[in-house]
């Protein structure tokens, strides 16, 4: 946890780079991550390399960035943040919430 920003994961370009949110069966039928998410790779490639978006601008990070702006999730789907490396190196096994950051906020 860094005690300035009460923030246990940072929302980075690393952690970024390494979520597995994207890729995720809980949003991929999503229209609306669908949208953000080509919003996002035209914005990366109009501003060039080293534009790091804000958080609820990109529909990925939820465990830094907390519940997701997309409300056509769907949670029948199983969460794969036990395959990310983020989920791994902040130890989030240990934490609160566990998995479904999208739905139930924050890593805390
Ligand atoms: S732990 Fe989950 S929400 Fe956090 S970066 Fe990884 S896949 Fe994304
Ligand atoms: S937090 Fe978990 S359930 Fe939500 S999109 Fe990321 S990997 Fe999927």
């Amino acid at each position: 946890m860094n005690k300035e920003t009460g923030q246990k994961v940072p929302f980075t370009e690393e952690n970024l780079a390494m979520c597995m949110c994207p890729r995720c069966p809980v949003q991929t039928e999503s229209q609306c991550v669908n949208e953000k998410l080509d919003k996002m790779a035209e914005a990366v490639k109009a501003a060039g390399k080293g534009r790091i978006p804000k958080p609820g601008e990109v529909p990925a990070v939820y465990c830094s960035a907390g519940v997701a702006g997309c409300k056509d999730l769907d949670f029948s789907q199983m969460c794969i943040c036990g395959s990310c490396s983020v989920w791994h190196q902040y130890n989030l096994v240990s934490g609160k919430p566990v998995y479904y950051f999208c739905r139930d906020g924050k890593a805390h």
